[in-house]
């Protein structure tokens, strides 16, 4: 079964595609002080390693806006500036060079300086990202609706995506997010269901650890699931390199982005006879940088293993304190347990260099 994505528009955030027949787009922010450059751009390039395609970056003083030009300068992918209360700095961080904004009209203030905002964008060729968020809906909407809801969100996006296109501006898209997962999915489906322009989504201030990946994970993949999102952002509070890699899990358990090694491990139980989950941490460890995209089983013993590896580039079906090396279906060769990581590394070069 392969999930069908909504028919989105194709926006230009640099020289990354978002929307139309690009791949969902992994993004994330920093989470370092702008004006520290050499910090910033050190999380930048880990980042980029991680597979994230866009950064976006605070920018709460004026000291940010000044970093931007040289971490502009110097960072791989594109570079958003995130906006909040301060329009004049909208303007700065434009000059400055970076290749989109993110803006929450709700926050900036008066219409018009929103569509001086735009004008600016479409003259210097810069794209938008308009945020919708339950904390910073407009007072008559608040009045309407008595409380932020779904249908308050979504009448918010729609009103800015139609100011938008009415001046004459077309390289946006929209994130619209709500305080729970369920009106934050409620929003974005009655936005997709009306309109052509790309969705940047994401369940936004979704907590810590084990929480904040599952509430993640549900929010983002049944948006995913019903062909609804062009850039995916996980926020956690956490480094952000755990956003990046929960973001290509999430992709890749949908079958919507193949990057890097998927590994597919048993839950143990009774049967087994090695130390099944240092194994896993290991290879792992082991395969973290490769980026082909491979399925790697991980099997306990023999039970499952047959199957899984023969769905697998390469698999490992564990006895006790061995397992067979699975290539293609197909056992290639024994291995000791303290040898398992190494010997599926030397494998996945294998692929690298064919
Ligand atoms: S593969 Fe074997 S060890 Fe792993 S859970 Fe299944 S039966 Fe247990």
């Amino acid at each position: 079964m392969r999930i069908v994505r909504r028919k989105t528009r194709q926006i230009q955030v640099g020289w990354v595609k978002v929307g139309g027949d690009a791949p969902v787009v992994v993004q994330s922010m920093t989470s370092t002080k702008t004006r520290n450059v050499n910090e910033t751009l050190d999380q930048i390039n880990r980042l980029f390693k991680a597979g994230c395609e866009l950064i976006r970056v605070a920018v709460p003083h004026e000291e940010d806006v000044e970093a931007l030009s040289e971490i502009v300068k110097n960072s791989p992918m594109p570079v958003i500036a995130d906006i909040h209360f301060a329009p004049s700095y909208a303007f700065k961080s434009m000059e400055k060079g970076v290749h989109g904004i993110r803006i929450n009209p709700g926050n900036i203030g008066k219409e018009e300086i929103v569509r001086e905002i735009v004008e600016e964008a479409k003259r210097r060729g810069i794209a938008i990202r308009i945020g919708v968020n339950s904390g910073s809906l407009e007072k008559d909407l608040l009045d309407k609706y008595g409380y932020p809801c779904a249908e308050a969100l979504f009448e918010s996006a729609m009103r800015w995506s139609e100011k938008l296109e009415s001046w004459g501006f077309y390289n946006f898209k929209v994130s619209i997010k709500g305080s729970d997962v369920l009106e934050n999915v409620q929003a974005n489906r009655l936005y997709a269901q009306h309109t052509d322009i790309p969705l940047h989504i994401g369940i936004t201030e979704a907590g810590m650890g084990q929480a904040g990946v599952v509430k993640s994970s549900v929010g983002i993949g049944i948006l995913l699931y019903m062909g609804i999102g062009d850039t995916v952002r996980v926020s956690l509070t956490d480094d952000p390199e755990i956003e990046v890699k929960v973001a290509y899990d999430i992709l890749r358990s949908l079958g919507l982005k193949r990057q890097g090694v998927e590994i597919v491990s048993c839950p143990t139980c009774g049967r087994i006879e090695v130390d099944l989950p240092k194994v896993v941490k290991q290879v792992e460890e082991k395969l973290k940088d490769v980026k082909t995209p491979l399925k790697v089983a991980i099997m306990g013993c023999v039970v499952n293993a047959i199957g899984e590896a023969r769905e697998a580039d390469l698999g490992l079906a564990c006895g006790k304190g061995f397992a067979w090396l699975f290539k293609g279906g197909k056992p290639i060769r024994r291995v000791r347990e303290e040898e398992m990581a190494q010997a599926l590394l030397e494998e996945v070069l294998k692929y690298n260099e064919a």
